[in-house]
């Protein structure tokens, strides 16, 4: 499939510094900041820089700099945060069964409760 790019979507707007955000880390290609609706005590989204609309579109498009970058950045947020121990989540929600609103790829980190089992 081929994705557009809406460059009007809020997490586009964040990386123009348009609109404040919380940032936890920052690198070449990626940032990583708390989401504005918190789901758990550490609920922060990583977004690469680059114009991604899911995953799939990132892993097709994306120089391999930008994939280790970014697969990086979430690691280093879950170490820093210092949850690597006790554990977390990641969830990536994409087009409309997946529910994503904001059409720029982000990975939700949750962690610092029991977050309950998804799938059965
Ligand atoms: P859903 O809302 O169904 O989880 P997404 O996966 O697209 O859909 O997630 C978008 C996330 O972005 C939501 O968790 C929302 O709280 C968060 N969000 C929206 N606007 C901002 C913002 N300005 N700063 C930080 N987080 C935001």
């Amino acid at each position: 499939m081929a994705y557009t790019y809406d460059d009007q979507n809020i997490f586009a707007k964040i990386l123009r510094k348009e609109i404040p955000n919380d940032t936890v880390l920052e690198t070449e290609h990626s940032l990583a900041f708390r989401d504005i609706r918190p789901q758990a005590p550490l609920h922060v989204l990583v977004i690469p820089k680059g114009p991604y609309v899911t995953f799939d579109h990132f892993a097709q498009e994306a120089s391999e700099a930008e994939i280790v970058d970014y697969v990086r950045a979430v690691g280093e947020v879950c170490r820093r945060e210092g949850v690597a121990e006790d554990g977390w989540r990641l969830i990536s929600n994409a087009g409309r069964d997946g529910v994503q609103e904001v059409p720029h790829l982000h990975v939700h980190v949750l962690a610092g409760r029991g977050l309950g089992r998804m799938l059965e």
